[in-house]
């Protein structure tokens, strides 16, 4: 019998330690005489937890002090009106830069709230997606923000570079990258995340934020999503999704015993590696992002024979591959491996591939 793997893309797979922790805590918290879901977000020792798992995260990332950690609800979708309405007014110009689905659907609901400019800048030759260097970028001289995703999860396309953009704020969707390899906050203006690619469960959003760009948001912004509402309220001007916070806390707890940020970053590395690997040494498998692309959380691939698809989905399944079917706007097969996924995952998709090659090609 194989062992089950989990490559969804979201909500995803988490930390097997992690699950095992929250099962035993579940009916009674820690010591305590109730459980983690019954409990007010008044009580002091979920402030504690909260302010734990703040401290955990701003060491894991190594979020300098003038930046705030916010905890919102709502997803990377509500960010995307968030954003404008707390950062800029309906004459405002932005600078959207498309990468792909994620990047385009943020622009599209910006426009509701200011003036955007789409920038593409994928560039494909012979089918193969490459990114335009970012010093090739067309930002408008008179742009708000710059908003772009540096990792697309539908189709695997990465932005690796980091932002270098003097007097501008950028702004970046970081769903289903963020705590996947070592970033420069410094470089970022604002950093949002929903939880459920790369943190923990779904319901809760993770923004980090200057402090310098909170500020009285236009009059129509419902104070739940409001920046300063949110600070001054240290994330619970509403009830927060309090189980969700909690698990989030205990993945936060499980990367620093993994050897923290640098040491994941290898690690996710190796993995996405191995999966290019087969890949590209393949004549069966084949992936259309560049090199210097490619994505380390998601990994997409097809197989050149498509009619061989659904057998593979389904073979792959009964070896105890699950969810690798990508989404439907692409098709194909996606291999969503972040953190949690242990490289043993990796190692048995390996097996199967190759399995099915020799079996099929
Ligand atoms: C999943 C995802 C989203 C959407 O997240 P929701 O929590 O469903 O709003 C947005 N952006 C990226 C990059 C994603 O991966």
């Amino acid at each position: 019998m194989n062992k089950i793997y989990n490559f969804s893309a979201g909500p995803a797979m988490l930390p097997k330690e992690v699950m095992i922790e929250a099962q035993n805590n579940f009916r009674f918290w820690n010591k305590f005489s109730y459980s983690m879901l019954e409990i007010s977000h008044r009580n002091s020792n979920f402030i504690e937890m909260v302010e734990m798992t703040e401290h955990n995260l701003r060491k894991l990332l190594n979020i300098p002090n003038h930046y705030k950690v916010l905890f919102s609800q709502g997803g990377a979708r509500g960010q995307f009106s968030v954003i404008p309405m707390n950062l800029v007014n309906k004459n405002d110009c932005t600078d959207y830069i498309c990468s792909g689905y994620w990047s385009t659907a943020a622009a599209e609901e910006a426009k509701k709230y200011c003036l955007v400019k789409k920038i593409n800048v994928i560039n494909v030759h012979n089918r193969i997606n490459l990114i335009l260097p970012m010093n090739q970028w067309k930002i408008n001289k008179n742009t708000s923000y710059i908003h772009y995703c540096p990792n697309e999860t539908i189709s695997g396309i990465a932005i690796h570079e980091e932002p270098k953009f003097t007097n501008k704020m950028v702004i970046c969707d970081f769903s289903s990258c963020i705590l996947s390899k070592s970033i420069n906050i410094n470089n970022y203006s604002l950093i949002y995340a929903s939880a459920q690619k790369n943190i923990g469960p779904s319901g809760i959003t993770l923004i980090i934020i200057r402090e310098d760009l909170i500020k009285q948001s236009n009059q129509l912004t419902p104070s739940i999503l409001d920046y300063q509402t949110l600070l001054t309220y240290n994330s619970m001007f509403n009830t927060p999704p309090t189980f969700s916070w909690y698990l989030c806390g205990l993945v936060f707890k499980w990367l620093i015993k993994q050897g923290g940020i640098e040491k994941i970053e290898k690690i996710n590395q190796k993995k996405a590696f191995l999966l290019y690997s087969i890949i590209d040494n393949s004549e069966f498998y084949i992936n259309y992002v560049h090199p210097s692309n490619r994505s380390i959380m998601n990994v997409v691939f097809w197989l050149t024979d498509s009619s061989l698809e659904s057998l593979f989905l389904k073979e792959s399944n009964n070896f105890g591959l699950l969810f690798l079917k990508n989404h439907k706007i692409l098709g194909g097969i996606r291999a969503s491996i972040y953190n949690s996924m242990p490289i043993e995952g990796i190692e048995q998709l390996v097996k199967f591939m190759i399995y099915f090659e020799k079996r099929y090609g």
